[in-house]
């Protein structure tokens, strides 16, 4: 492993690499509280395997990583429902658009996998399942205060409120498959935590430290304490790299080699397995909704860390 100089100068290096792509592509715009995010911000930060995380540009800013806690849900659903889990949600790549409803219809209401939208409300149905909706947002906070080391992360309730004031389309997946008899809770429930988990908001530092077990087996490697099983760990990561990036995973698998997440707010989570993990945040996405000049960044940095899994 680079030594923390040399990453630090890295990730400047990366920085200033992508810097003319910086406020490129898109904005999210169809909720409304992420429209008005300033496209140039860019921030990237690695957490390493002492737990000691790097940062530049605006790797302390809190942004909303919305789909990227589908990953963490995905973590804490396994550990509290086991392989049953795979009843209802499938793991396979979707090939269609994170939102969509006509797989759905085909495949009797049981989606694709979990990292797109109505895969992840399977997932947070069963994390409501005991407790209610505030109780399963309570232990993902506390789950991601501990993994972070943060105890500041929190629900950023305006997106959460503009989330759930024009969520007509993830409504509509929810009582698709409430039809299905696939979600057991009620509809409004799961979408009440659905949109808070969404709406988290954390920095690129929170979100690196937060992912790392997922670089090391599902181990913190500071502490050696399990935080999932090893074979969870790897799983959740085949998922990320096969279905991480919209309807763009394959291409993000061919650029970068490393499993990730996206999310709409314009972070990126990727995972390099025995090294550490990158959090990205550049709000512009490109046509399938993935950061431009975040994937371009994590390019960047495998090309000079020779980081690909598939090595
Ligand atoms: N909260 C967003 C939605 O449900 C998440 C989309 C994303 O980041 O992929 O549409």
């Amino acid at each position: 492993m680079a030594g923390a100089e040399d990453m630090d100068r890295l990730l400047a290096e990366v920085l200033a690499a992508t810097a003319p792509l910086r406020g490129s592509g898109r904005v999210a715009t169809y909720i409304p509280a992420l429209a008005d995010v300033d496209p140039n911000r860019f921030g990237i930060a690695f957490a390493d395997g002492t737990g000691e995380v790097h940062g530049a540009g605006d790797c302390d800013v809190p942004f909303s990583i919305q789909s990227i806690s589908k990953v963490f849900t995905l973590a804490l659903a396994l550990e509290r429902v086991g392989p049953a889990l795979w009843d209802k949600v499938g793991r396979e790549p979707s090939g269609s658009a994170f939102n969509s409803i006509v797989q759905l219809e085909h495949e009797q209401g049981k989606p694709r996998n979990p990292l797109i939208n109505p895969g992840a409300i399977v997932v947070t149905d069963q994390l409501v399942g005991d407790g209610g909706a505030d109780a399963a947002i309570d232990r993902l906070l506390a789950f991601l205060r501990v993994e972070a080391g943060d105890g500041s992360i929190r629900v950023d309730d305006a997106v959460a409120a503009s989330e759930a004031a024009t969520g007509a389309r993830n409504r509509s997946l929810a009582w698709f498959m409430k039809s299905f008899g696939i979600l057991t809770n009620d509809v409004e429930t799961v979408l009440s935590a659905y949109f808070r988990h969404c709406a988290l908001a954390m920095s690129c530092r929170q979100l690196a430290r937060a992912g790392l077990f997922l670089a090391f087996d599902g181990r913190d490697p500071c502490t050696g304490r399990e935080v999932v099983a090893w074979h969870r760990a790897r799983r959740i990561n085949s998922v990320m790299m096969l279905c991480g990036h919209y309807d763009n995973s394959g291409e993000f698998a061919f650029r970068v080699g490393l499993p990730g997440k996206s999310g709409v707010g314009g972070g990126i989570l990727a995972v390099a397995p025995g090294h550490g993990t990158i959090a990205v945040w550049s709000p512009g996405l490109n046509e399938a909704g993935t950061s431009a000049a975040g994937a371009a960044a994590l390019e960047a940095l495998v090309e000079r860390t020779g980081w690909s899994v598939f090595f």
